[in-house]
Formats: C-alpha cells, sequence, structure tokens
C-alpha cells in the first residue's frame, strides 16, 4: 500500500509498504480522508518525541476492510472515524478519567502508524461509527474532540462576551462551540482578512484585525471579555491575553506553543484582575459527543477545509500550513 513515511526529521517520501492487517481486538481501516494538522508538522520536523520513521496521520475516517479476531461489534463496510488517542484504561489517570495524561499512552500516527496510507491497523474500541455522515466531515472527529475538552474546562456561561484570537480551523471550531454554548458575542481576532471574513460569515458578530496589534480588540469591549480563547500558539499574543480579559474573567490557553517559548506576563495582574487560567492537552474521551455535533450540523466544518491533497503531496502541505495565508484545513484523500 501507499503511505507516507517521515524516515528522519525533514525527509519525507511515500512509499509502497506491506498493508497491515488486523490483530487480535482490531480493525484494519481503509482510510479515505485524513486532516493534516500542526501535530503532523512538528512530526515531519523534528519537534516533537517520538521515533522515525513513523506514517503521520491521526485525524481520520474511512471503511472497515477487516475484523481481527475478537471484534464482534464491526464489521466490513462499517464506516468509522477513529479516536488516535489511546489509553490503557489502568493507570491512574486512566481511572480518574483523564485519559489525556495517560502513564502508558499511544497515538495512532505519533507512536504508532498512523492514516496517512491507504489503510490503518486500529483497536476496536478506538472506531467510532459514523453512519451516513460524509468522511471529510467524521475526519474532523479528533480535532473537534479537542475543542470540546478545552472548552468544557472554560466552562462558558449564557450571555458571556467571548474574544476568540486565532480564526484558523480550530479558532473557527472553538467559537462555533463558544456560539452554542450560549456566548452573547463572539469577537474573532486575526491578521489574515480572509479568515476574518470566513469567521464572520460563520460565528463571529466582530471581527478585528490584529495586525497592528490588539487595541481594536480592546475597543470593542473596554472593560475585557468575559472569556478569551487564545489559539494561535504565539507566545507574544499569550502575553496580551492577561490585559483582554475583564475583572474575574477567564483565559483558555489552547494554541500549541513552541516547546522552548517564553512569555512574559506580570503575575500581579492576574492577581489583581482575579483571572482564571486555563490550558488544554489533547481530549479525554469526547468522540461521541463530537461525532453528535458533527451530525446535529451544528459544527460547520465543510468550510473549514480549503485543500484536499493526494499523499504524494504531504509536503506541500506541510508548506502551505507555514504560511497562514496560504490554508485553512488541508485533508488528504488516501482513496
Ligand atoms: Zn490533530
Ligand atoms: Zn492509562
Amino acid at each position: 500500500m501507499r503511505a507516507v513515511v517521515i524516515e528522519n526529521p525533514g525527509d519525507v517520501r511515500v512509499a509502497d509498504i506491506t498493508e497491515p492487517s488486523a490483530g487480535e481486538g482490531e480493525v484494519l481501516v481503509r482510510v479515505h480522508t485524513c486532516g493534516v494538522c500542526g501535530t503532523d508538522v512538528h512530526i515531519y520536523k523534528g519537534e516533537y518525541l517520538g521515533q522515525y520513521p513513523v506514517i503521520p496521520g491521526h485525524e481520520f475516517a474511512g471503511e472497515v476492510a477487516e475484523v481481527g479476531a475478537g471484534v464482534e461489534d464491526f464489521e466490513r463496510g462499517d464506516r468509522v472515524a477513529v479516536e488516535p488517542n489511546i489509553s490503557c484504561g489502568k493507570c491512574r489517570f486512566c481511572r480518574l478519567n483523564e485519559q489525556n495524561f495517560c502513564e502508558n499512552w499511544q497515538a495512532i500516527g505519533v507512536t504508532l502508524p498512523g492514516a496517512m496510507a491507504e489503510y490503518v491497523a486500529v483497536p476496536a474500541s478506538a472506531a467510532f461509527r459514523i453512519g451516513e455522515l460524509r468522511f471529510e466531515t467524521a475526519a474532523f472527529m479528533e480535532p473537534l474532540s479537542c475543542v470540546l475538552h478545552g472548552m468544557e474546562k472554560l466552562d462558558l456561561r449564557y450571555g458571556e462576551t467571548v474574544l476568540g484570537i486565532g480564526a484558523g480551523p480550530v479558532g473557527m471550531l472553538l467559537a462555533q462551540v463558544a456560539r452554542d454554548s450560549g456566548a452573547a458575542r463572539i469577537v474573532m481576532a486575526d491578521r489574515v482578512e480572509s479568515r476574518l471574513e470566513l469567521a464572520r460569515e460563520l460565528v463571529a458578530d466582530n471581527t478585528v484585525d490584529t495586525g497592528g496589534g490588539f487595541g481594536p480588540a480592546t475597543e470593542l469591549m473596554p472593560g475585557g471579555y468575559d472569556a478569551v480563547i487564545e489559539a494561535t500558539g504565539a507566545p507574544a499574543v499569550v502575553e496580551q491575553t492577561i490585559g483582554l480579559a475583564r475583572q474575574g474573567g477567564r483565559i483558555l490557553l489552547f494554541g500549541v506553543v513552541p516547546r522552548e517559548a517564553v512569555a512574559r506576563i506580570k503575575p500581579f495582574d492576574i492577581f489583581r484582575k482575579g483571572l482564571h487560567i486555563y490550558s488544554s492537552y489533547t481530549s479525554v474521551r469526547n468522540s461521541v459527543q463530537a461525532l453528535e455535533l458533527l451530525r446535529s450540523g451544528r459544527v460547520e466544518v465543510s468550510r473549514l477545509v480549503s485543500h484536499r491533497l493526494p499523499l504524494e503531496k504531504f509536503e506541500q502541505a506541510v508548506k502551505l500550513l507555514d504560511n497562514p495565508q496560504g490554508a485553512m484545513k488541508i485533508q488528504m484523500a488516501t482513496s
């Protein structure tokens, strides 16, 4: 089968490799669509702990092609999306329902062969039936799960004002979930005008271009926002969030900042404003919720997809993602 293989950081090829088969308790999925995510870019660049070679790809949907021994709840032809984070179910964190911190964590497309390939074998417990949902839509199950985990921590209340910084695909998912959680006003900030335009069409009441700083965002809400959602991962933006939240406000740091990055904040401001600051690391088991929302149509994802590329174009996808003007969500079409 064809698969994207990252041999070493920066060294990638589409290889012809032996097709995997479904082991005990597994199903073999014929991948239809796999989203490209910042994590894939980090793996490609060697900014992620993990062993090489690796087949990337963890945001995917496809069809069950083979059922392993002991699997009774799936059959050939079932349409599924897959939860890539595999937790052991036995360690202290799993028993606390904090599977994202599992001590024996594995992830399809990170520590296990991923879905930028024609086939991938996955534990049956990680597969979710998607029914008639389009594969391109169901491939958003994983990123939306992460968004739901973060938004559950932020715990929005009805009628709140929300500033969403970063109008990329994930920023758009966060804002849509915020709206559905009862936000009264959603302001979205970005530096790319085409993204702001889409934000206004999909979800934002107002948008601000932050190319010249955050002044316009403050002008819209002089007392500060009830909730500020950071979805850029830029340390300089993280620094701004403290000033943009209201007294007693809440901040969700969702964007992944570079591993060695440092931000300068004044702890006194956090104290004086009585801020609540949350982070969000991957997801727990939020896939059922994500699928229901995707089925409901209340979270729009098809307009977030800017490119559909064949596996051979993986490097082009990475380049497009490095340039924020270049792309929103890129999906690899594997079959
Ligand atoms: Zn991802
Ligand atoms: Zn565990």
